[in-house]
């Protein structure tokens, strides 16, 4: 394995000899794992049979493990933690909250400021599209309230709304939770779950890789999929569809695959002209994740319910939310007078000092910014370096958010089985020593055919020498991988 990678590893401190480094390469210190592993014993996760990594330190783009490797995070851990790991001023806000005594309060009779805050401060990043915030624990659960918001919106101005519907598309992914699987398009996270799912309709993924035709302009491309939404409308009765969810760039489901521009605002248009409503989930790809704070500015196509998560609270709290406009306000403003739902760790103080701090310094500081100018150096270093390879079938993503699509062969875009797991290998050998790196692996499923790929999503303070970094190491364990595969 070739270490040059290693020598490109940004040698300084790492800001981790700031920070109180007990345990530091120990095995035996304050963990109870071997040589730095451990094979969960209590902790119910996904892979039963796997060991894990003991992660004892995080600061900046890096995480310390037990076995004294340190680790560049070059996916902001499930692009989650857009400030890195360790922020002081973030510490601090959620120490700040801690002594008040009030990190939880019962939603339904109390708030306070660093809630109303919070809200007010995503309200005024939307430029005014959105009037009210409904702040949840986890994306699935802003997902589910969505979908509830969007019923009730039509159930408010009449108990026997026709409005039953909902369209979503095929190679997505909305959360785990029974509503949000049902809405997602996700073949194999839905396999167990089918006979419990409540039936959603669907539309092709905007996927302009797999799908474009020959010579097919940006144009034409989207007009053949607002037809092909124009006509599910017309085939379930326009009177009868709540809405129409999609995320602007899919994340999990696909590995980063934007919407071709003009997209959004012809799916739009089509749930507008029938009363439906448009609903954007933007968990992993909003919060300043693609270079705008919400994925949608990018063409100023407006949801009328839109969900965030990931980078709202950059994984100091567990919080998301659900963006509300105007319309959807004032029908139950003006009906009951209630949203029937709630959840008892919801709009927690806790949550939203965390996330109010995050939010401050990522627009005090113009990260944004950086994640275009990063991003912008990411896509070039990516495309030069790994554009020509053999297994490289695409290179998409925008801002810090990029993906990339494995294929068997590059001419006629054949997939890998993905039984022979080609992204899971190659997120095992990055993060293996000597390359001590995270890449986020996925398989995902377009039209029938399934492939695998990877995402990179650094942190919004990563530097060009950095970008660098990730982009050598990238390049290094895909050739490595794939030379092995043969
Ligand atoms: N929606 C999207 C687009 C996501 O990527 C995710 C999680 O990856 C979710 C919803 C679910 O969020 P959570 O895992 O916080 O429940």
């Amino acid at each position: 394995m070739s270490p040059s990678a290693v020598a490109q590893l940004p040698q300084h401190d790492m800001g981790l000899a700031k920070i109180d480094m007990k345990g530091k390469g120990s095995s035996n210190g304050h963990t109870n794992g071997v040589n730095g592993v451990k094979k969960p014993e209590f902790l119910l996760d996904r892979n039963l049979h796997k060991t894990f990594p003991l992660v004892t330190r995080g600061k900046g783009n890096y995480l310390q493990l037990a076995d004294g490797r340190t680790i560049f995070d070059a996916t902001s851990g499930a692009a989650v933690s857009c400030l890195g790991h360790g922020n002081e001023r973030v510490i601090k806000a959620i120490n700040k909250q801690l002594t008040t005594g009030v990190p939880y309060l019962c939603s339904s009779y109390w708030s306070c400021d660093v809630v109303e805050e919070l809200c007010k401060e995503l309200i005024n990043g939307t430029g005014g599209e959105m009037s009210r915030i409904y702040l949840t624990g986890s994306g699935s659960e802003a997902m589910e309230a969505s979908i509830k918001l969007a019923r009730q919106y039509f159930y408010e101005g009449d108990k026997n709304t026709p409005r039953v519907n909902i369209i979503a598309r095929e190679g997505s992914y909305h959360g785990n939770t029974i509503g949000a699987l049902g809405v997602s398009g996700h073949v194999a996270r839905r396999a167990p779950y089918e006979p419990f799912l409540m039936k959603v309709h669907r539309v092709s993924a905007c996927n302009a890789y797999r799908q474009r035709r020959e010579r097919e302009s940006d144009a034409s491309f989207v007009a053949r999929k607002a037809s092909e939404l124009e006509a599910k409308f017309q085939e379930l009765g326009p009177e009868t569809v709540i809405g129409f969810v999609c995320e602007p760039v899919v994340g999990a489901a696909l590995g980063c695959v934007p919407d071709v521009p003009g997209y959004l605002t012809a799916m739009r248009a089509v749930c507008h002209r029938h009363g439906a409503l448009f609903i954007l989930d933007e968990v992993m790809s909003g919060m300043g994740r693609c270079g705008t704070l919400h994925a949608w500015q990018a063409e100023g196509a407006a949801p009328d319910l839109q969900t965030v998560g990931k980078g709202l609270g950059g994984g100091y709290q567990p919080i998301a939310a659900v963006l509300i406009s105007d319309k959807i306000v004032s029908s139950l403003s003006n009906g009951s007078g209630q949203f029937v739902h709630g959840q008892t760790y919801q709009a927690m103080p806790i949550q939203a000092a965390a996330a109010l701090e995050v939010q401050k310094i990522q627009r005090e500081e113009n990260l944004i910014k950086n994640v275009q100018v990063q991003g912008a150096y990411l896509e070039k270093r990516l495309k030069s370096l790994l554009g020509g390879h053999p297994n490289v079938g695409d290179i998409r993503g925008k801002g810090l958010f990029w993906g990339l699509e494995f294929v068997k062969d590059k001419q006629t875009k054949e997939p890998f089985d993905t039984k022979l797991g080609v992204a899971q290998r190659v997120h095992d050998i990055a993060i293996a020593a000597p390359f001590n790196m995270t890449m986020y692996p996925g398989t995902g499923t377009v039209d029938g055919i399934a492939g695998d790929h990877v995402i990179i999503a650094p942190t919004y303070i990563v530097t060009r020498e950095e970008i660098d970094h990730i982009t050598k190491v990238v390049a290094e364990v895909v050739q490595l991988v794939f030379e092995k595969i043969g």
